[in-house]
């Protein structure tokens, strides 16, 4: 299903997606594969955010079920999501695609920081802005801060790729008769607490009224599929 009038957007991508078919950390050539698909999706005229998450380096989660202070681990997997950003931004300018991108957490030697009205700048010229470490905040997730600038950037759709083409009604990996929904509502998506995004990702988004798209980013031509109404998918949005 195409969403109308769809000039700009958010892709979130999740970090794990970098990984390839590594366990671990950075695929360079995978990177470059999705650059490829990020590249054809502005030439197809779209402006585009971007937000990587950082789970294929270090979730703060994970660093605190194993016993560490978890806004340090927090603070952590922000980073992680950094160094995802460099690895985009390298993979796209490569194949002559400008980009910025910018950071929640200051850096001024390797980014810029969040400034929207500058993000609003480049997107007019062409770049991509990558936006990294989520809010800037730890107990957030990269969810949260794709809904975030998605909202302040004025994004008409969040575009999530991820591992899995879909939202379903019941986890696919260990329920084979999970039914995989078309559209399906924010509200129900918040009571069912179905695995899409964190709820306060799908809250902002439901009271901004930004439609989710969760698709999977893993196979080749996909996002172009996706953008052009094609391909698996599900739309959360309100009326569904
Ligand atoms: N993170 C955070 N605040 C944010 C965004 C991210 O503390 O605003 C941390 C958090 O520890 C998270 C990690 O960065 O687990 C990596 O992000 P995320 O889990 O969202 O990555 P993804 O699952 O999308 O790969």
């Amino acid at each position: 299903m195409l969403l109308p009038n769809t000039k700009r957007i958010l892709l979130k991508l999740s970090g794990e997606v970098l990984m390839g078919a590594q366990p671990f950390g950075i695929d360079p050539q995978f990177v470059a594969q999705l650059a490829e698909e990020v590249k054809a999706a502005k030439n197809s005229g779209l402006e585009i955010c971007l937000v990587i998450g950082g789970g294929n380096i270090f979730r703060g989660m994970a660093g605190a079920a194993r016993g560490m202070d978890r806004a340090q681990a927090d603070y952590m997997g922000m980073l992680a999501t950094v160094m995802n950003a460099l690895a985009m931004q390298n993979a796209l300018e490569q194949i002559g695609v400008q980009t910025r991108v910018q950071s929640a957490i200051q850096m001024d030697q390797v980014c810029e920081p969040v400034i929207r009205r500058r993000a609003e700048r480049h997107l007019e010229k062409g770049r991509v802005v990558i936006f990294a470490a989520g809010v800037g905040a730890p107990y957030f997730t990269t969810d949260s801060g794709a809904a975030l600038r998605a909202a302040e950037m004025k994004c008409d759709a969040l575009y999530k790729g991820t591992s899995v083409d879909g939202v379903y009604d019941s986890d696919p990996k260990t329920n084979a008769a999970a039914q995989r929904y078309d559209t399906v509502s924010y509200d129900k998506v918040l009571a069912g607490n179905l695995k899409v995004m964190d709820a306060s990702a799908v809250a902002l988004c439901r009271d901004n009224d930004i439609p989710i798209v969760v698709f999977s980013i893993r196979e080749k031509g996909n996002l172009a599929r996706i953008l052009s109404g094609m391909g698996v998918q599900t739309i959360v949005r309100k009326e569904a």
